[in-house]
């Protein structure tokens, strides 16, 4: 018996839809207003720093409030992300640890013309791992990683933005070798941000100041990697300075068995290497985040058959094991976020700016 130990379902164990809504990360197009709140593009492993012990000289000219604010806020210490925390994209994985990694770790070995870019673009569609490999890159790097999502930058920073990203390049560059990862950097960096009021003009401008002095500063050991749902967005300046473009495409069905194998291997589970295999099968289409959501809906199916009685008197191990039918029934409920248009559209992007790797 499979089910050793375990209590009964009850009839009524799948949750209404709209409970997996907690699970989702983001989708492709999806809301996002220069009016949202603040949402980091790092995990929940991130702490943050104890700012104001952490202002170096350096950078006493700067407003001391923003520059704490960046060191609390912007800052993130997060658990060591591994190439093998990330599933398929070997290309991308070797062509970053030959073209980024090795050279923020021996900058004497790679100067003058083997100078390595110091703007990097990571596109395709949401859940798709683009914040993993930028986490990974610092991690391997061993530099600080520094996150900025922009409509944190519009709305909270209203009149100052442009002060902060000055401000935050400088901190970067104090804090030596630093990544900078701007998620949705469309929003910021867009076309369309030229026909929009003129402080916002003045904040891509900005940017791009920044982008060019780390470019053309050797010593400087700083990468900016902008993530897009919308590389089309971009502008031509903008796409020009992130000289390594490199798409982040759904994972194969090799990569969505490691997802899954990864995850399920948390929870007590009865599932064998063919069923694993059925599951990555059946799950073509979907991004690793999708993946992820549908891996942790399934592993609520035993807890979710539990009455509240049951709830406060059950030991861990006596739960049940999550089998293919929880999976079967998350399938129902969980379906791919990314249509195969939007992919096209990525496809054809790449093809045009995209490097191979
Ligand atoms: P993006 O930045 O492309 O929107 P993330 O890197 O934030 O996507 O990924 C969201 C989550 O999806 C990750 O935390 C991870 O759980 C899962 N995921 C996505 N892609 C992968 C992958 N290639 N390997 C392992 N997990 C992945």
């Amino acid at each position: 018996n499979k089910e050793q130990g375990a209590i009964r379902r009850t009839a009524s164990a799948d949750a209404a839809p709209s409970e997996m809504m907690n699970f989702r990360k983001k989708t492709l197009g999806g809301k996002r207003s220069v009016s949202s709140n603040f949402v980091s593009p790092v995990g929940q492993t991130q702490t943050t720093t104890n700012a104001s012990a952490n202002i170096p000289p350096s950078l006493a000219h700067l407003d001391p409030k923003m520059v704490e604010q960046i060191l609390g806020e912007s800052m993130h210490n997060f658990k060591n992300v591994g190439w093998d925390d990330i599933a398929g994209l070997e290309s991308a994985k070797s062509t970053f640890l030959e073209a980024i990694i090795m050279p923020l770790r021996r900058p004497d070995l790679f100067t003058g013309v083997r100078c390595p870019p110091r703007g990097v673009l990571l596109f395709g569609p949401p859940g798709t791992g683009k914040t993993l490999i930028a986490k990974s890159i610092a991690s391997q790097a061993k530099a600080k990683f520094f996150s900025i999502n922009p409509s944190s930058l519009t709305s909270k920073w209203v009149g100052e933005a442009e002060k902060l990203v000055k401000t935050l390049f400088a901190v970067a560059a104090a804090h030596q070798p630093a990544i900078i990862f701007i998620d949705e950097v469309d929003s910021l960096l867009s076309k369309r941000s030229g026909n929009e009021n003129e402080s916002t003009l003045r904040l891509k401008n900005e940017f791009l100041i920044h982008l060019d002095g780390a470019a053309s500063n050797e010593e400087a050991r700083i990468l900016v990697i902008g993530a897009t749902n919308r590389p089309q967005e971009l502008d031509e300046a903008v796409r020009r300075r992130f000289v390594r473009r490199l798409y982040v495409p759904l994972p194969t069905k090799d990569a969505r068995q490691q997802i899954i194998k990864k995850i399920i291997r948390q929870v007590k589970h009865n599932l064998d290497q063919s069923e694993v295999e059925q599951l990555a099968e059946l799950t073509e289409g979907y991004s690793g985040a999708d993946v992820d959501t549908l891996c942790r809906y399934a592993s609520m199916a035993p807890l979710r058959s539990l009455s509240a009685e049951q709830m406060e008197v059950i030991e861990p191990d006596q739960l049940p094991a999550v089998t293919m039918e929880d999976f079967n029934k998350a399938l129902r409920v969980i379906s791919k976020s990314v249509s195969a248009e939007d992919c096209q559209q990525f496809v054809a992007w790449n093809e045009i700016y995209g490097v191979r790797h």
